[in-house]
């Protein structure tokens, strides 16, 4: 029937957007997850990959992940037409990029960063040869903004309650960096994971220097195990306890058979044929992000004794 209405290149679009992953209808959209806690998903053409939270208390609201400065300039309007409060705090949950860039210009809001101390101290030498790295490119300039370090910085746990809302902010790297750390709303059971997570089909960057991969499966299934309904990844689609579980496997997969090659003596080469994670699904669609996964995987391993 379409046949009879359609061209046959309207056929073909229109198949493709029939088939297209649903995670492409859901970029940049603002969802309510909850009453009064809100995410947007990130958009990765526009260089504003990472997912964005925020989270309405009595009097004033919290941001979760800082993103990029253009990206916190897009996201800011979105908050304004959900809430009227004042945005009190940004935490970012790891020191990268994109979920930090944004910070000076929450500063300048008046907003005030928060995150572990050791993401801090991240952001200071590693988040520091990123900016100066990346303030080379031409589309997006750093120039009209910079490095902001946060002035509230929390060893391995806080809290804000204000008797109605509950945010718990709790270190639990090192992992995908030294001092990531997650957001937790334990009444509705929402768990913000930073990068330990990831929900689409780009893979997840598992190449930061000081990440520790056996630590970070463990990570991922102790958060398994709490009280979580709701995932909000660092990047991706929405998910839940079974996605944590899923990014743990993967991990853990990736991990024992590149170590477990380098053991029995084989070399990186080898490795990059033979490692097999299409099990895994969306989290090993990426071929490129896998290849770096297993050279950054095989850096890390024990050499052969
Ligand atoms: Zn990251």
């Amino acid at each position: 029937m379409l046949r009879r209405l359609l061209p046959p290149s309207a056929v073909l679009l229109w198949l493709a957007a029939a088939y297209a992953h649903p995670l492409d209808s859901q970029i940049r959209s603002v969802q309510q997850i909850a009453p009064g806690v809100f995410t947007r998903i990130g958009d990765r053409d526009a260089r504003q990959p990472a997912n964005t939270g925020w989270i309405e208390f009595k009097d004033y609201v919290v941001v979760i992940e800082a993103n990029t400065p253009w990206g916190m300039r897009d996201i800011l309007p979105e908050i304004r037409k959900t809430t009227s409060k004042p945005i009190r705090y940004v935490f970012d949950t790891h020191y990268h990029w994109d979920h930090t860039q944004g910070n000076s210009v929450m500063a300048d809001e008046g907003v005030t960063v928060v995150c572990s101390q050791d993401c801090a101290s991240e952001l200071a030498a590693k988040g520091k040869a990123e900016w100066d790295q990346m303030s080379k490119n031409a589309d997006y300039s750093l120039a009209p903004y910079r490095l902001q370090q946060p002035s509230v910085v929390f060893g391995d746990f806080m809290a804000l309650d204000d008797g109605e809302r509950r945010l718990e902010l709790r270190r639990v790297g090192p992992a995908h960096t030294i001092g990531d750390a997650v957001a937790f709303l334990p009444k509705e059971g929402i768990l913000f994971t930073g990068d330990l997570c990831v929900n689409w089909r780009s893979g997840n960057n598992v190449s930061d220097p000081d990440a520790d991969h056996r630590h970070w499966v463990q990570v991922l299934n102790d958060l398994a195990r709490g009280n979580v309904k709701t995932v909000v990844p660092g990047h991706g689609a929405l998910g839940t306890a079974a996605t944590l579980r899923a990014q743990s496997a993967f991990l853990d997969d990736l991990w024992t058979q590149v170590a477990g090659g380098k053991k029995a003596g084989k070399s990186l080469a080898q490795l990059l044929k033979d490692v097999d994670l299409s099990r895994h699904g969306d989290f090993a669609a990426d071929a490129q992000q896998n290849q770096s996964a297993i050279r950054a995987v095989f850096r890390k391993a024990p050499d052969p004794r």
